[in-house]
């Protein structure tokens, strides 16, 4: 199959409806019936059966369709995901929408759909996700069947409103756990296929969450359009299907993160016993030690659940399910201790600075630094042990916990007396980022907020400073806030500003910094398009199997003081940043929601009385 690009006009976008089944002629009739009502014209539908069986054979031969209808049978059942690539290979359209045969879809949903395809243009690469309503004529039999319906209900609310999110809530772990490609999505079929598709090695779960992170990694856009509506006619039971879905789970994360090395939000908890607060980490240890006594426990407890119709023990069960079903399965996938501490590694951690240069106003003081502190925060630095990191090793993983990287945003010219005598001295490899258009000159966009002209670095010192070992990467041409230009300035200030550097200092730009740490989902996916491997944002923290083009970073400024500095190297936050991060993950674990709500309080008298300055929140030049 040819996957060439579409010469039709926008207007004529052709949408390929796949449908995959096996066994279950009734519910597919209704669901294809749906789908001959849609209110969008051009389209065609294509059936994949996933193994041969004599009742959806009859139905191919006299269900009468109002639009184009093909059959596809694969000889010999190969799972979801093989079905569905077999649907984008032989469809014809330019979009491919996916669908189950247990669905009753709205009318305007093939529109819905392709009104977002249209409006972004051929450029955009988008994902599509449509909204999916569970059953609600359908009779739950139990109480724990209600409570995991509601559930299920709430967990599709998170990740479709984490995709509405703005700005750069739209993006980050929360957002990329919930991040799926399946039913009810739809993406350009050239796309698609360029990407591989469903990996068919996922036969029962997840293969919707694992190509919707790979898809997000490799820059698509992910949109939500409430309007594009079904109903799902669900009728596997609840508490079964929980449990053979985190079965399911804890084999696939091995093989996603030791086989395919995707070590991402998606697959974090495999290795949750070695990374993050410390009472989580104990009560996975435990979970992982107790996994066999823990299941067998499961059954009485939805028994008990069910008599007393008490919400605490519904939500024992289903922790206590999770864990024990994943980690047994984790087991079961030949996984050790010693293999999973291995393969969590350790976290990085990179610092931001501008100017080395005396600040001139309280204003400066919050992203200058002096070249005094600098020098003392320097020699802490050395005396502790550190050593800065480079961005191969950055990128490779390839690094100590005493490794750190320093980032150096706009390029300002002071650099050159304050910094580049360190390098030749101690071997430093800072990255600068430079502010393309305006190499030579001076701070044009801070200007505008009426801070002081300051000169940036020229093109033949930059040329110096690389011969000693600095790195440079791209703050784009003109320094804008991205979220709010257009796609077209977008693409050049991203795409161009890369070749240019390239142009001018003969190596890869590999990295990026967004401007203000200006950054959405469509920012995001540009730069990813450009084919950097990895970007900076200005928020705190250490970064430890996250989005490469989502980095954190720490502060460090003329308030730096020592202390905060040697919290920032450690942590990526200030102490303050990290007692408060820590209060917060705590509440978020605690069992009941009077606990819960207790350690809000603390935590809220603590920050009040903690509230000494924060910098104010005007965005970091
Ligand atoms: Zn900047």
């Amino acid at each position: 199959m040819k996957a060439e690009e579409t010469n039709q006009s926008a207007t004529s976008l052709r949408c390929t409806v796949v449908v995959t089944t096996w066994q279950r002629p009734d519910a597919l009739r209704h669901t294809l019936e749906s789908i001959m009502r849609q209110s969008y014209l051009n389209l065609e539908t294509i059936v994949v059966c996933d193994g041969e069986d004599s009742d959806t054979r009859a139905l191919s031969r006299n269900f009468e369709g109002s639009h184009l209808i093909k059959w596809v049978f694969h000889p010999n059942n190969r799972g979801l995901a093989a079905a569905r690539n077999t649907g984008a290979r032989v469809a014809t359209g330019d979009v491919v929408l996916f669908m189950d045969d247990d669905i009753v879809a709205d009318q305007e949903l093939v529109s819905m759909h392709m009104q977002q395809h249209l409006s972004a243009g051929a450029r955009r690469r988008l994902v599509v996700c449509g909204r999916i309503t569970e059953n609600p004529e359908r009779l739950l039999t139990s109480y724990l069947d209600r409570c995991l319906r509601d559930a299920t209900d709430r967990i599709f609310a998170e990740s479709t409103s984490a995709l509405l999110a703005p700005g750069d809530e739209s993006i980050g772990d929360d957002v990329e756990r919930g991040l799926w490609c399946g039913l009810n999505c739809s993406v350009r079929r050239t796309y698609f296929l360029k990407e591989g598709g469903f990996n068919e090695y996922f036969r029962a779960s997840d293969e919707e969450m694992e190509l919707g992170l790979r898809l997000h990694l490799a820059g698509f856009e992910f949109v939500f359009e409430p309007r594009a509506q079904l109903i799902h006619m669900n009728t596997k039971d609840s508490a079964t299907y929980y449990r053979s879905s985190w079965s399911h789970t804890g084999a696939l994360d091995v093989y996603r993160v030791f086989t395919l090395k995707q070590k991402n939000a998606q697959t974090q908890r495999l290795v949750s016993m070695f990374h993050g607060y410390m009472m989580n980490r104990w009560a996975t240890r435990a979970a992982w030690h107790l996994a066999g006594p823990l299941r067998s426990l499961s059954r009485p407890l939805r028994n008990a659940a069910n008599r007393t119709q008490w919400h605490f023990l519904v939500g024992a069960w289903s922790r206590m399910t999770q864990a024990a079903e994943y980690w047994s399965s984790v087991k079961a996938a030949y996984c050790t201790l010693p293999r999973l501490k291995h393969v969590a590694g350790h976290s990085k951690c990179a610092v931001m600075l501008h100017s080395v240069s005396a600040p001139r106003s309280d204003d400066e003081r919050s992203y200058y630094i002096s070249p005094r502190r600098f020098h003392r925060l320097m020699r802490y630095f050395r005396a502790a042990g550190y050593k800065t990191a480079t961005l191969e090793q950055w990128l490779k993983d390839d690094l100590s916990e005493k490794h750190v990287l320093l980032t150096f945003d706009d390029g300002y010219d002071d650099l050159y007396e304050a910094l580049l005598p360190l390098v030749i001295e101690h071997g430093y490899t800072p990255v600068i980022y430079l502010v393309v258009d305006h190499i030579g000159a001076s701070n044009m966009w801070d200007q505008k907020t009426g801070l002081r002209a300051r000169n940036l670095l020229t093109l033949a010192q930059i040329r110096e400073m690389q011969k000693y070992g600095v790195e440079f990467g791209s703050h784009t041409l003109t320094h804008p806030w991205l979220p709010s230009v257009s796609d077209a300035q977008l693409h050049s200030e991203i795409h161009d500003s890369k070749h240019r550097l390239e142009d001018l200092l003969g190596v890869e730009i590999a990295s990026f910094a967004y401007p203000f740490g200006g950054v959405d989902r469509r920012v995001r996916s540009a730069v990813a398009g450009a084919g950097y491997k990895l970007a900076f944002t200005v928020r705190p923290g250490q970064n430890w199997w996250n989005d490469p083009l989502c980095q954190r970073r720490a502060e460090v400024n003329d308030r730096t003081t020592s202390l905060n500095f040697a919290c920032k190297l450690r942590s990526g936050r200030s102490c303050t940043e990290t007692i408060s991060a820590r209060l917060r993950n705590m509440e978020e674990e605690f069992p009941t929601k009077l606990l819960r709500d207790m350690a809000r309080g603390v935590r809220k008298i603590g920050h009040g009385l903690l509230h000494l300055h924060t910098p104010n929140a005007r965005n970091n030049p």
